[in-house]
């Protein structure tokens, strides 16, 4: 495999991360003796503005990032923002404000979402990412560069050592 000296489209890279709010707590972060995470470049594997700013950087570059919520997990919207009844979710499922869950959309998806609140028979849920709307401030440092296998395009996911097991 060919050793890459710099990021470019395409490849897989290892990064160490911190990522902050705006008031500087910190959301996220691997490097408390955790291994590097991996992420395959252009795959969407990691926010967009975090896959666009690595391409050209170097192994060993730090580098600190502002990105806004538009390339970060997105902006709120309101009509994530549902009321529904309490008949919907299942019986025996205790329903309290803060919650998180998974339901499944008209197409089949998976969509997470958290009750914001239960009303007598109206359970008011959002499905906005939890991040979404927020700036995000991230710290990186390049662990590592290598080239894709055939099989890691395909699946548009790193394997092996930081990357997707299946
Ligand atoms: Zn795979």
């Amino acid at each position: 495999m060919t050793k890459l000296s710099e990021i470019v489209e395409g490849v897989v890279v290892g990064i160490y991360y911190t990522l902050k709010d705006s008031s500087g707590e910190v959301i996220d972060t691997n490097r408390k003796g955790g291994e590097p995470m991996f992420f395959l470049q252009g795959a969407g594997n990691v926010v967009k503005g975090l896959d666009l700013a690595v391409v050209g950087k170097k192994k060993n570059d730090f580098f600190e990032l502002e990105i806004a919520p538009e390339d970060g997990y997105g902006v709120r919207s309101e009509e994530a923002i549902r009321k529904l009844p309490r008949s919907v979710f299942p019986e025996d499922a205790p329903l309290e404000a803060g919650q998180r869950f998974t339901a499944q959309d008209d197409q089949g998806r998976m969509v997470p979402g958290m009750i914001v609140e239960v009303v007598g028979d109206e359970v008011t849920v959002d499905h906005n990412h939890p991040l979404a709307g927020l700036t995000l401030f991230f710290e990186i440092t390049i662990t590592g560069i290598r080239d894709a296998t055939e099989e890691e395009r395909t699946h548009g996911h790193p394997h092996g050592p930081g990357g997707h097991h299946h």
